[in-house]
């Protein structure tokens, strides 16, 4: 038995509450050290979650003052840093919660061995998902690489209860030195965008709670319908919550379930989401590559475009399609997107605009507060029709029609797009002041005129599969 403290590695899991690593930490007793490692996967990060990560830190730090401990930050690869964190403050182990995408995996089975080496204690816990991706097999002992099966087997097994917050988080004797979040400058990339989008997040564990509490009373009775209506609110917004930890996804699943017990109609579907993330998770242990190369090998031969003067337009919100321009700048002031729009930008993206889904994959990285490796990826490839389980790609969304079904009044388009009212919501307004002043955008210019007309767009996309299915098929 030692007294001597654990380090607390934190990455995606910055809460408390529902926390296995920190409850099995607290266990124990020892002094505990919770640390935050700025290094080179936190600094790959796009500008956007880069920023709305700092707000998370901030956040946490507080929350662990709050309960008698204290974050202490460090940057450098992340090996050293606890190698060197260790030998200051005696520490005989350190725990974290684990990631499993593929950069994150790598380091942390480089940081468990070397910290064996050097005689100390390296344990990782369950905590991100529900269940953990080698938990779920199929019935020939693979992994799974369709939804339905899957969801059968995760919602079957049901997910271990959450753990209340431990009731004390002892401190060391000493606090060992760290360096000041602002001098991270983690919203530098934002510019000012960072002022426009600051009203949308609900960063911390406790505002995440609040939206999980206010979604439960006032949104989840409706979310079977409401979750694909783009004119009102009827999702949870816990995405940029659940990316960065400040809620558990346990605790998240377990109350959904009880609303369900209670009579909420929505619960089941709300749930089958939660499924949809775990999925992702899944399939992006198993297939590493499910973020940079087509799932389908057949796709490799797909004419996609590569980056183009018309994926320029979409990246600015100015395709011409309203629909589609109204998602993109949805997400330039928000930092998040609905999950309808995501699905409509990125099928005009990778059908009407014949481009890689790629392309849109990094752009979306790039602006989203909400990123997540996982659900971005296999996104993108679902709706480009190259992924697992994916829609059939000649299924192309017509933004016209998806216009008319779920946004039938126009709410959404003129909530996002300033050109299209005499007098435009504040909300229209907000994207001329986030974007980079050299886009030249203004709200006085008149709307663009589409990139490419909708028929034109979608026999142009249905002619490239016919031929790209031409081609595969002569190959076999
Ligand atoms: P709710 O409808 O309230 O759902 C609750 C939770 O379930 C979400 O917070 C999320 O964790 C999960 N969930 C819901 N829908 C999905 C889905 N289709 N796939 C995976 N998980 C889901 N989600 C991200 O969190 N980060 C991303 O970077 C991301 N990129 C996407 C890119 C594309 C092209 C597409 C089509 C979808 C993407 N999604 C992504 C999934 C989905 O759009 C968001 O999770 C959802 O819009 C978040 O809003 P919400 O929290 O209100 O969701």
């Amino acid at each position: 038995m030692t007294d001597a403290p654990l380090i607390l590695w934190f990455r995606r899991d910055l809460r408390l509450d529902d926390h296995p690593m920190l409850a099995a930490a607290a266990a124990t007793g020892r002094p505990l050290i919770p640390v935050f490692v700025l290094d080179d996967p936190v600094l790959a990060l796009g500008a956007a979650a880069r920023w709305r990560l700092g707000l998370a830190l901030e956040a946490f730090a507080d929350r662990l003052e709050e309960a008698g401990s204290r974050l202490i930050l460090r940057r450098g690869p992340a090996l050293p840093v606890l190698l060197e964190l260790a030998a200051q403050t005696g520490a005989a182990g350190v725990r974290w919660t684990r990631a499993y995408d593929p950069e994150s995996r790598g380091r942390d089975t480089a940081v468990k061995a070397g910290l064996r080496e050097s005689g100390l204690e390296a344990v990782s816990h369950p905590g991100h998902l529900l269940a953990e991706p080698w938990e779920l097999a199929t019935g020939a002992g693979g992994p799974y690489r369709v939804f339905t099966p899957f969801w059968r087997a995760l919602s079957a097994r049901n997910a271990p209860p959450p753990l209340p917050p431990p009731a004390t988080l002892p401190p060391p004797a000493e606090w060992p030195d760290g360096e000041r979040l602002a001098d991270w400058r983690l919203g530098a990339g934002m510019r000012r965008g960072a002022a426009v989008a600051a009203p949308w997040q609900a960063a911390g564990e406790p505002a995440a709670r609040r939206r999980l509490d206010r979604f439960l009373t006032e949104g989840i009775d409706g979310y079977g319908t409401g979750r694909d209506a783009l004119d009102r609110p009827g999702t949870s917004g816990l995405s940029q919550n659940l990316t960065f930890g400040e809620i558990g996804v346990r605790r998240v699943w377990h109350a959904a379930g009880m609303a369900g017990q209670r009579g909420a109609k929505g619960a089941a579907a709300f749930r089958r989401e939660l499924g949809w993330r775990d999925f992702a998770w899944h399939l992006l242990y198993h297939f590493p590559d499910l973020s940079t190369g087509n799932w389908r090998p057949e796709w490799d031969g797909f004419a996609w475009k590569p980056d183009n003067p018309a994926a320029e337009r979409w990246r600015r919100g100015m395709t011409g399609e309203p629909l589609v321009d109204a998602a993109m700048r949805e997400m330039y002031v928000t930092g998040t997107m609905h999950n309808r729009a995501r699905m409509i930008a990125a099928s005009y993206l990778t059908k009407h605009l014949l481009t890689d889904w790629r392309v849109g994959l990094a752009w979306f990285a790039d602006c989203l507060t909400d990123w997540d490796p996982a659900s971005n990826a296999l996104g993108w490839q679902w709706v480009a029709g190259s992924g697992p389980d994916a829609a059939p790609y000649f299924r192309i969304f017509s933004p016209a029609a998806q216009a008319g079904r779920f946004d039938p009044q126009g709410a959404y388009r003129r909530r996002w797009i300033a050109e299209l009212s005499p007098d435009p919501p504040a909300t229209a307004r907000a994207f001329f002041d986030a974007v980079p002043e050299s886009w030249g955008l203004d709200p006085a210019q008149p709307y663009p005129a589409p990139v490419v007309g909708l028929a034109e767009g979608r026999e142009r996309a249905l002619a490239a599969y016919a031929r790209a299915k031409g081609l595969s098929a002569e190959a076999k």
